[in-house]
């Protein structure tokens, strides 16, 4: 099959190369200048598993501007806030023949997708899948091969021939797919994850591990699932695990799966990129709003994650005056050397 694969970072490479290794022919679409300069400089991408084995993969890449292919499938891996632009860049080589298929973090995405795509051909899904991007060009697989998992739906619940045929390719590259016809409820259920996971441990800047250990993650954990599970009850959403399941599910994920992950959300906060934190916890709040349901807590974790974002823009803009301070007094200590010299 054909992909183009729009947003090459984290894991618009990690599902890229793993389809392309797959026999497919994939083509990345990216618009971050210093990760394209560093593919095209370098011959490709390279790539490690767990911090081990790191070579080179050579990939097919692009800008929305550049690209002139028709692909069967785009695949979507933005982030939240940038999706908006990513699709009015790549509009030019959209038809109603192609799929679109995602498996974003948040929710906010579909209701994008349903301005350029038709319902029917909008596949989405959630990954289980931990990768890291440490820098232009270089990317690290979190995980054995085969180790992660992830669910896919149709909008319409309806699978079709190029659903299956899409699972296939998913399966054949060790993704572990899971199709289910409740599309709703399959988003829901990891936006209420991460809201816990991603959130908590960015925060506080901690591993997953260190979460799941702390002798009160239960009750910090419960306080925010019932709170989304009341507000998707009010509105209709049923979602693909119980609270119970959804509890024993994030205590395996934070203590036996990845203790040593940080959530992707983390990695934005520490690079002093804007999180999504608006599309998940914010999201189960906007949600609540609809329903006449205040989620405090949802609310309040909102706030402090943008309160820290807020510090840490702080701290960037002092250090750089810091810098620049530091630079003109060397210029002037010359200028002083230069004239005195010249006197
Ligand atoms: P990413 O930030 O690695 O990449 C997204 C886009 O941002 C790419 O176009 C990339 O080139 C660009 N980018 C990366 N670093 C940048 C920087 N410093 N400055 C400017 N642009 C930069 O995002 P991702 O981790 O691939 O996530 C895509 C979606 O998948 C998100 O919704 C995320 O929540 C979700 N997700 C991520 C993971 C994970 O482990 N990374 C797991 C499951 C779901």
């Amino acid at each position: 099959m054909k992909f183009a694969m729009i947003g090459a970072g984290a894991m618009g490479l990690r599902y890229g190369i793993l389809l392309q290794e797959a026999g497919n022919d994939v083509t990345f679409i990216d618009t971050w200048q210093p990760h394209i300069d560093k593919i095209r400089e370098q011959g490709g991408v390279y790539v490690s598993r767990d911090h081990q084995d790191r070579h080179l993969t050579p990939i097919k890449l692009e800008t929305p501007e550049s690209y002139k292919g028709d692909p069967d499938i785009l695949i979507f891996f933005t982030k939240q806030m940038q999706l908006a632009g990513f699709l009015k860049r790549c509009e030019h080589f959209f038809n109603d023949r192609q799929y679109a298929f995602t498996c974003m973090n948040g929710m906010g995405h579909i209701e994008k997708l349903q301005q350029y795509f038709a319902d029917d051909k909008i596949i989405a899904g959630t990954a289980l899948i931990a990768t890291v991007l440490n820098g232009p060009g270089d990317v690290d697989f979190m995980g054995k091969a085969g180790a992660g998992k992830m669910n896919m739906a149709n909008l319409t619940e309806k699978p079709d021939e190029m659903t299956h045929q899409l699972f296939d390719e998913l399966k054949k590259a060790n993704m572990n797919p899971t199709l289910t016809t409740n599309f709703r409820g399959t988003l829901m259920t990891k936006v209420i994850f991460n809201s816990v996971i991603n959130t908590l441990c960015t925060l506080f800047e901690i591993q997953m591990g260190e979460f799941g250990n702390f002798p009160k993650a239960y009750d910090l954990g419960r306080q925010l699932i019932d709170e989304a599970y009341d507000i998707c009850e009010r509105a209709g959403i049923t979602l693909v695990s119980t609270r119970d399941e959804e509890m024993h599910a994030l205590d395996i994920n934070t203590r036996i799966d990845m203790p040593l992950h940080y959530p992707s959300m983390y990695q934005d906060m520490i690079h002093d990129r804007p999180t999504e934190v608006d599309y998940i916890n914010g999201y189960i709040a906007q949600l609540g709003r609809e329903h006449n349901y205040e989620a405090k807590t949802h609310i309040f974790l909102t706030n402090l994650v943008h309160l820290a974002e807020y510090h840490r823009a702080n701290q960037k803009k002092a250090r750089e005056a810091e810098k620049a301070k530091i630079a003109n007094q060397s210029k002037a200590k010359t200028t002083t050397t230069t004239n005195a010299q010249t006197a």
